[in-house]
C-alpha cells in the first residue's frame, strides 16, 4: 500500500471539470504532511489533450485510460477501470468529486475495494500516520462529523465542488504519464442516445461576484433589480433555498448545503437570514455584504459589511450609485 493520493478526474464534453483541479489543490496540501505524491486517474476516449490541464494544476503523475468503452460516462466500465487502477496503484487515499458522476461512481468503486466512503466532504485533514480526517455536514447541517477509516484502505471520500481551492495553473510543469490498458467486460448496458442539455445558466460556482436573494426580497421587481445589479457588477445572481422552493429562482442557483458551494470574491446577500444550511455554501467567500432589516440576523455573523435596512430600498439606491460610478 502506497501513501499516495489518487484523484479520479472528471471530464465531460472534452473538458476536465473544475472539481478535479480543486481536488488536486487539496491533495497537494494533504500530501505535504506525509510526503505523498498526487496521482490523477484520467478516463475517457481521445483525452490525451487533457493531460496537460491536470499536470498544470499540480498532478505528479497521470494514469491515462483511453478507450472507446469510456467515450461516454457509464457506471460499469468506469467502475471497472477505476477499481483495476486503484488495485494496481494501491493509493492510501482516493478522492472523487461529489458531482452526479462522482456520486454514482465512488460508492461502486468503494464496494468493490471493500473499503469505506465518506460522501460529500467539506473539509479534509491528513495526520502524520496517514489517517485522513474527513469532515462532512450531518443532521441537516447542524453539526459537522469528522470520520476516519482506520481498518480499510484506500480511504475514500467524495468532496463537494467549489469547496477546495485549486492551485494556480503552471504551464511549465511536467509529470509522468502512465498508460493503462483495461480488458473491459462485455457491457450489460448499452447507451442508446445521449441528449446534451445546453444550459443557458451561467455557473454560480465560477462567478467572482454573486448577488444573492432570499425570502426578504421575494417581490418580482426587487429580484429583477438584483439580477440587473449582478449583471452590472460583472457577476451573476443566486439565492437561498426559500426562493427556489417558491419556484421564483432556478434550483441550479441555490447556494447551501443542498445547493452549491461558492467562494466568490464578493457575495452580496439581500434578505437572507443566514440559516446554517445556507452559510455552509457561502461562508468562505472572500468578502460578504449582507442587507437585512433584522439587526440580529445570523447572516451578519459572517459578514464583512452589514447594512440593517430594507433590501427593496437599498437595491435601487445601490444600482443608482453604480450607474453614477460607471459614468464617471
Ligand atoms: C436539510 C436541509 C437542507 C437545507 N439546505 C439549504 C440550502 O442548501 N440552502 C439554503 O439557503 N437553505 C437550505 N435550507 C433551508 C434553511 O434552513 C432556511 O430555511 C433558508 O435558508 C431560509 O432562506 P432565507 O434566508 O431566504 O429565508 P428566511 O429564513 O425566511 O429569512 C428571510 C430574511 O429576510 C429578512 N427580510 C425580510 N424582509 C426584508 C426586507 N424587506 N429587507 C431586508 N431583509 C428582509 C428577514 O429579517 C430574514 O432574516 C435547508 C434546510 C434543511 C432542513
Amino acid at each position: 500500500m502506497s501513501k499516495n493520493i489518487l484523484i479520479i478526474a472528471e471530464q465531460r464534453c472534452d473538458r476536465v471539470q473544475n472539481v478535479t483541479f480543486e481536488l488536486i489543490g487539496i491533495a497537494k496540501e494533504l500530501a505535504k504532511v506525509n510526503g505523498a505524491e498526487v496521482e490523477v486517474l484520467l478516463m475517457g476516449h481521445n483525452i490525451a489533450g487533457q493531460v496537460s490541464d491536470v499536470v498544470g494544476y499540480g498532478a505528479d503523475r497521470v494514469i491515462l485510460v483511453d478507450d472507446p468503452c469510456l467515450a461516454s460516462y457509464l457506471t460499469e466500465p468506469y467502475a471497472q477501470a477505476a477499481t483495476e487502477v486503484i488495485r494496481e496503484r494501491t493509493p492510501g487515499v482516493v478522492l472523487v468529486g461529489a458531482s452526479s458522476i462522482g456520486r454514482d461512481l465512488a460508492p461502486r468503486v468503494a464496494a468493490r475495494l471493500n473499503t469505506g466512503l465518506t460522501a460529500d466532504c467539506t473539509k479534509l485533514a491528513m495526520n502524520e500516520d496517514g489517517t485522513l480526517e474527513m469532515t462532512r455536514p450531518a443532521f441537516g447541517g447542524n453539526l459537522f462529523a469528522t470520520i476516519v477509516c482506520p481498518d480499510h484502505r484506500p480511504q475514500m471520500s467524495t468532496v463537494r465542488p467549489g469547496v477546495m481551492k485549486k492551485c494556480d495553473f503552471d504551464a511549465s510543469r511536467s509529470a509522468e504519464v502512465v498508460h493503462k490498458e483495461i480488458a473491459f467486460a462485455p457491457q450489460k448496458i448499452r447507451l442508446v442516445e445521449e441528449v446534451k442539455v445546453c444550459s443557458v445558466v451561467d455557473s454560480i460556482e465560477d462567478a467572482k461576484i454573486l448577488v444573492a436573494c432570499g425570502r426578504g426580497v421575494g417581490n418580482p421587481t426587487s429580484i429583477e433589480q438584483a439580477k440587473n445589479l449582478a449583471n452590472e457588477l460583472g457577476g451573476t445572481y443566486c439565492s437561498s433555498r426559500a426562493l427556489v422552493d417558491a419556484c421564483v429562482i432556478e434550483s441550479c442557483r441555490q447556494v447551501g448545503q443542498t445547493g452549491k458551494t461558492v467562494r466568490p470574491e464578493c457575495y452580496v446577500a439581500f434578505g437572507i437570514s443566514g440559516a446554517v444550511q445556507h452559510l455552509a455554501g457561502m461562508e468562505d467567500s472572500d468578502y460578504i455584504i449582507a442587507v437585512n432589516k433584522d439587526e440580529n440576523a445570523s447572516i451578519f455573523n459572517v459578514s464583512d459589511l452589514g447594512i440593517v435596512s430594507d433590501a427593496n430600498k437599498v437595491l435601487p439606491l445601490l444600482r443608482e450609485e453604480i450607474e453614477k460610478l460607471s459614468r464617471a
